[in-house]
């Protein structure tokens, strides 16, 4: 394997030692890498990576490359933040090129960007590559737009936990559904019975379309159709396990004619037209 690869476009960049560079994985499926992820991990001589982060990721590292895992495992409490920017900061120095790898993207509910702080705070040299999102690529893959022109005109990335670890208290339920036709949730499974009540109260119809998707792109990928009102019992059966992905809103129902790894494994759409717009033929 070569130390960097050859892009057609000409001159890539490259980790040189002492740099960090801070890199989205995506949210598993190692195709959905970006190339500088691809060209950061052919270069590194270290890589810190997240337990998000899909083992396969690291097959397309360096064989030779130290591999240090900075997450949470076997229900032992996670590596400290600032332990892990402090770890960055020491191996730079040491005159590593350094791959610190997080799942989906680094700045969406990552921490991504306390870790860049602390590396500038030390004079340590920094890219950034940012990844795709677990809250949309996740979704893709399980047939659901994040936006769709019929149902929505914003969305609203939420998250489920804050920094204790509890539903965000500090969060305002009300106006978060009253502001946008879709949410997305990430680290919502524990708190789905808190959140869905939230919504519920806030005035978002019980039978409004709710999707889980628990380990998105992956092989082991599963979608949970559901809908606000059934969702905390629905997931209860279901024995879904994090890391999910919890999307509320119509765009959900999408999913009937687009999911596209059903179609691929050769099942039917549910229906063609599940807003019932009229098929393209009709609307035209
Ligand atoms: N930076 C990440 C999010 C980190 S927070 C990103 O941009 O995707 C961790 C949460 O991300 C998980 O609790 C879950 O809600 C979501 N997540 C990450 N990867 C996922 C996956 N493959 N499937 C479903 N949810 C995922």
């Amino acid at each position: 394997m070569t130390d960097s690869l050859s892009f057609p476009s000409g001159p890539w960049p490259t980790l040189a030692p002492g740099w960090v560079w801070l890199c989205g994985a995506g949210p598993g499926d190692p195709g959905l890498l970006t190339l500088h992820a691809l060209n950061g991990l052919r270069q590194a001589d270290v890589i810190v990576y997240d337990a998000l982060v899909q083992p396969d990721i690291l097959d397309w590292a360096r064989e030779d490359a130290e591999r240090i895992f900075a997450g949470k495992r076997g229900g032992k409490p996670s590596a400290r933040q600032v332990d892990i920017s402090l770890r960055l900061v020491e191996l730079a120095r040491a005159g590593k090129r350094v791959l610190r790898l997080k799942g989906g993207d680094p700045f969406v509910f990552g921490r991504g960007g306390e870790e860049a702080q602390t590396l500038i705070q030390h004079d340590i040299p920094v890219r950034i590559v940012p990844g795709i999102s677990a809250g949309i690529g996740g979704l893709a893959y399980a047939g659901i737009p994040v936006t769709h022109r019929d149902v929505n005109q914003s969305v609203t990335f939420v998250t489920g936990h804050d920094q204790s670890g509890e539903t965000p208290s500090s969060l305002n339920w009300t106006a978060i559904s009253q502001g946008s036709q879709v949410l997305v949730i990430y680290m919502g499974i524990k708190h789905a019975p808190v959140i869905a009540k939230a919504l519920l109260n806030a005035g978002r119809p019980a039978d409004e379309p709710v999707a889980v998707v628990t380990q998105a792109t992956t092989p082991d990928q599963r979608v949970l159709e559901t809908t606000l009102g059934t969702l905390v019992d629905d997931l209860a059966a279901s024995a879904m396990q994090p890391p999910a992905i919890i999307c509320v809103g119509r765009s959900v129902l999408m999913r009937q004619v687009l999911d596209w790894q059903g179609l691929a494994a050769g099942e039917k759409p549910r229906n063609l037209d599940p807003l019932g717009r009229g098929r393209p033929a009709e609307q035209a």
